[in-house]
C-alpha cells in the first residue's frame, strides 16, 4: 500500500514568530504515524523549521530550485543549499511557478532530475486551468506535464517523486475539485504512468491532491482509491493542518 502523504505548501507566507508557532504545534500534535508529513516555508525560515521540528515523520521542503549547484544566478537557491539547511524534499512546477514565473515543462523536468540526482524527493505539481479544463483539456494538459518528466527521468528516479495533481481553478478559490472529479484526474495519471513507464512505478508513486483542501473536503477525498494525500496552501498556515494530516 503506498503510505499517506500530507504536504503544507506555506507559499510566501509566514514570519519567525509565525513558523515557530506552526512547527511547535505540529511537534505537540499526536500526529498519526503511519502519515509521511513535509511542510514548506519560505526560503528564509527552512533552517528554522528543520531546527524546530521535532517530529520524525515530519521533513522539510524548499519551494522551488534550480538545476545549477551555485554561480551567478541572482535570485535562485541550489539543491545542496537547501540539504544544507535541513530540507529532503523540494516543491517542483507549482501552478503559481509556472504561470507567474513562466516555468515551461522542460524547466521542470530540468529541475527534476537535477534535484533527484543530489539525493533530493521531489513533489511534482500538475495540473490545469480553468479555461483547458473548460475545453476538456484536463488530461491532455496534466500528461503532457508528467510526460515531459517522465523523458527527463529513469524509471528507478521514481521511488522519490510524489506527483500533486492541483487544479488551477481549485487553488485558494475555495473551489475543491469533488473526490469524483479528482479521482477520474488521479486514476488517469496513474494509467498513463503504467502504459509509459510500469506498472510497477505506476502502483507505487504517490498521486496527492492540492487545491483548497481543509478539514470538511479531506475525508472523503481521502476515501478514492487513487488519492493517496494532499498538499494543502493555505489551511497548512492553521492548526486545521494537523486534522488534516489525521483524517
Ligand atoms: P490552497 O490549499 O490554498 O488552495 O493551495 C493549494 C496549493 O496550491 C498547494 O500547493
Amino acid at each position: 500500500a503506498r503510505k499517506f502523504f500530507v504536504g503544507g505548501n506555506f507559499k510566501m507566507n509566514g514570519s519567525t514568530e509565525q513558523i515557530k508557532k506552526i512547527v511547535s504545534g505540529l511537534n505537540n500534535a499526536k500526529l498519526n504515524p503511519e502519515v509521511e508529513v513535509v511542510i514548506a516555508p519560505p526560503f528564509p525560515y527552512l533552517a528554522l523549521a528543520a531546527s524546530e521540528n521535532k517530529q520524525s515523520t515530519v521533513a522539510i521542503s524548499g519551494q522551488d530550485t534550480y538545476y545549477k549547484d551555485n554561480g551567478a544566478f541572482t535570485g535562485a537557491t541550489s539543491v545542496s543549499m537547501l540539504q544544507d539547511v535541513g530540507a529532503t524534499w523540494v516543491i517542483l512546477g507549482h501552478s503559481e511557478r509556472r504561470s507567474l514565473f513562466g516555468e515551461t515543462s522542460e524547466e521542470v523536468a530540468k529541475k527534476t532530475k537535477y534535484a533527484l540526482d543530489k539525493g533530493m524527493k521531489v513533489i511534482l505539481c500538475i495540473g490545469e486551468s480553468k479555461e483547458e479544463r473548460d475545453s476538456k483539456r484536463t488530461f491532455s494538459v496534466c500528461s503532457g506535464q508528467t510526460h515531459a518528466v517522465i523523458k527527463a527521468l529513469s524509471p528507478s528516479d521514481w521511488a522519490n517523486v510524489v506527483i500533486a495533481y492541483e487544479p488551477v481553478w481549485a487553488i485558494g478559490t475555495g473551489l475543491t475539485a469533488t473526490p469524483v472529479d479528482a479521482q477520474e484526474v488521479h486514476k488517469q495519471l496513474r494509467e498513463f504512468l503504467t502504459t509509459n513507464i510500469s506498472a510497477e512505478v505506476a502502483n507505487a508513486t504517490r498521486i496527492i491532491y492540492g487545491g483548497s483542501v481543509n478539514a470538511k473536503t479531506a475525508p472523503d477525498l481521502s476515501k478514492e482509491a487513487d488519492i493517496d494525500g494532499f498538499l494543502v496552501g493555505g489551511a497548512s498556515l492553521k492548526p486545521e493542518f494537523i486534522e488534516i494530516i489525521n483524517v
